[in-house]
């Protein structure tokens, strides 16, 4: 695996592997990789011949100071985790290489309205940014985004369309622990505790499953179960209890159509999120979260 921090050393190595027939795959990280990240990687080399990985704690896409300064690091650590998933190519710019004098900003509109973009000012136009400026420094054919950011990953289909980006954009699966909690950098941060009362958030959303697997459609009585089961882990606060649909994000008060109900909630000074997918595709509703 070759580790980088210059722009013109991964366009280099990426030409490279390009001018010898490769299509290449992304995976843009904060890095403290766990298996969710990884998953993407294998995601990616189903289609792909050469990976790329980023690993960039991004300041403008954190809306709280104190969650970045907090944001867990570990390179040496993901170096060998990133080389035994098969990674090529791990770039891992400095804050001056990314930044230097920007005054150029990326938003989606109205995709940002609800869910975290409602309680994250500025966090989506961060992401937007720094995925724009990778994905023109990378040039990949197909990037992967895991589905736990569901927003984040829906919004940048968008943005690729809407700037022709020549990039495919793959969703991958919720990678969890065994006991349900969505794998995340941040769960480092919880006690056992915290991160047994944050078991309730998966709980929740089963819960939800098993109503509209039941039939129920109306999403006043699914939320008001979920905020039910979530309120067993007493989290410290809830962000939100959403359902959306899957196409622009908005709000919904029947789930009649493909979508996604979210969760996002506090335990300790943690926040996590969740969320459930909900297809009517052949046949469905399939709940995939
Ligand atoms: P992050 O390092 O948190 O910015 O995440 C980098 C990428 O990994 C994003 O596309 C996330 O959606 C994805 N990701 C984070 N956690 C998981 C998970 N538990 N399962 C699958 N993908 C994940």
């Amino acid at each position: 695996m070759d580790i980088v921090k210059n722009i013109h050393e991964v366009r280099e190595k990426v030409g490279a592997a390009r001018r010898q027939g490769k299509r290449i795959g992304f995976v843009p990280t904060m890095g403290y990789l766990h298996e969710g990240h990884l998953s993407l990687v294998r995601e990616s080399a189903k289609s792909t011949q050469y990976q790329v990985m980023s690993i960039f704690v991004n300041r403008i896409q954190f809306n709280d100071p104190k969650d970045f300064a907090s944001y867990p690091k570990d390179l040496e650590r993901d170096f060998d985790l990133a080389r035994s998933a098969g990674v090529d190519l791990m770039f891992v710019p400095d804050e001056g290489e990314m930044y230097r004098d920007n005054l150029t900003y990326v938003d989606v509109k109205t995709l940002t309205d609800n869910l975290c973009g409602a309680h994250r000012p500025g966090h989506f136009r961060g992401v937007f940014t720094v995925v724009s400026k990778l994905f023109n420094i990378v040039q990949p054919d197909i990037s992967v985004f895991g589905q736990k950011d569901i927003q984040q990953v829906v919004s940048i289909q968008k943005m690729t369309r809407d700037l022709d980006f020549p990039i495919e954009i793959v969703i991958a699966p919720i990678i969890r622990e065994n006991d349900g909690l969505a794998m995340s950098s941040r769960n480092k941060h919880l006690n056992s505790d915290q991160r047994n009362r944050a078991l309730s958030i998966n709980r929740s959303i089963r819960k939800a499953e098993s109503m509209i697997m039941a039939g129920e459609r109306r999403v006043p009585v699914i939320r008001a179960e979920i905020e039910k089961v979530l309120m067993e882990g007493s989290p410290e606060s809830v962000d939100y209890i959403s359902a959306v649909r899957f196409s622009d994000l908005s709000l919904c008060e029947t789930i009649d159509g493909r979508s996604v109900i979210a969760v996002a909630a506090f335990f300790g000074s943690t926040r996590l999120i969740d969320n459930m997918i909900i297809d009517f595709a052949n046949g469905g509703p399939r709940c995939v979260y």
